[in-house]
């Protein structure tokens, strides 16, 4: 697939938000969604590698997401993204696949998915469409990144901001048997997701084959709404950003 130059996309991110402005919501945890994607337009039959590109972005107010914990599902039958895949990367093939075993958790009182990967020893990959996050004996957990798994920027941002909080941070596989053995012992006291649209997507409950556990209620000082609040006090100016992750639009 062809690259859109880097300052095509950077100016046409900043054209369009300056267009939109006013589209832009004030309230606390809203934003306008930018989403840029390129698609192959060459109009011609047969499967082959296009020659010809475009690049769009579409955009649009939405409002705060996922701000009550969410029911998630540990799914071991149907997989999200395969080893040697392109699970790593947001493309669009990606998704279509994910829409069933949703459903099917939704029947079964489940908001999300909880993806694993591996037959004999199941890790953890991701929430629905978010990155997994726990927090065991006081540190904050994810599993790696991989072929199959999205790096996040949210994800990224988190691990840095927690990190700089104090806490420590684990990149490493989690298992099931591992979650299982947390819930018993108590030492799990944290699960959420994240992605850009929510930043933090808390979750209450894992449903582990048949089995609903319940993590405690969230206060505001725990650990995901303490870098959850960091981020966003970034993202709108009431702390300094000090990575240089802001993009100012005057
Ligand atoms: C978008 C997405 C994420 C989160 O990525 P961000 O860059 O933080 O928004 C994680 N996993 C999947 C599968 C995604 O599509």
């Amino acid at each position: 697939m062809a690259v859109p130059p880097a300052d095509i996309f950077k100016d046409g991110l900043a054209q369009l938000v300056a267009t939109d402005r006013d589209w832009v919501p004030k309230g606390e945890s809203q934003s306008l969604y930018l989403r840029p994607f390129v698609y192959a337009s060459e109009a011609r039959f047969g499967v082959k590698v296009s020659e010809q590109y475009r690049f769009i972005i579409f955009t649009g107010p939405v409002p705060a997401l996922y701000t009550h914990p969410i029911r998630v599902k540990v799914e071991t039958e149907y997989i999200r993204a395969a080893r040697g895949g392109t699970g790593f990367a947001k493309c669009g093939g990606n998704y279509g696949g994910a829409f069933y075993p949703t459903q099917k958790a939704r029947a079964e009182g489940y908001d999300q998915v909880l993806w694993t990967r591996g037959e004999t020893a199941p890790t953890i990959e991701e929430s629905g469409m978010m990155n997994i996050m726990f927090v065991i004996k006081d540190k904050l957990v994810t599993p790696p990144l991989s072929d199959s798994i999205l790096d996040g920027v949210t994800r990224d941002s988190l691990l840095q901001l927690a990190g700089e909080l104090g806490y420590v941070t684990e990149e490493r596989p989690v298992t099931l048997q591992e979650l299982k053995t947390a819930f018993e012992k108590g030492w799990i006291t944290e699960a959420f997701g994240a992605g850009t649209a929510a930043v933090v997507a808390p979750i209450r409950t894992i449903g582990m084959q048949g089995v609903d556990y319940s993590l405690p209620v969230y206060h505001s000082h725990c650990l995901q709404n303490r870098i959850k609040q960091k981020l966003e006090n970034i993202r709108i100016g009431k702390e300094a950003d000090n990575h240089q992750w802001n993009y100012i639009i005057d």
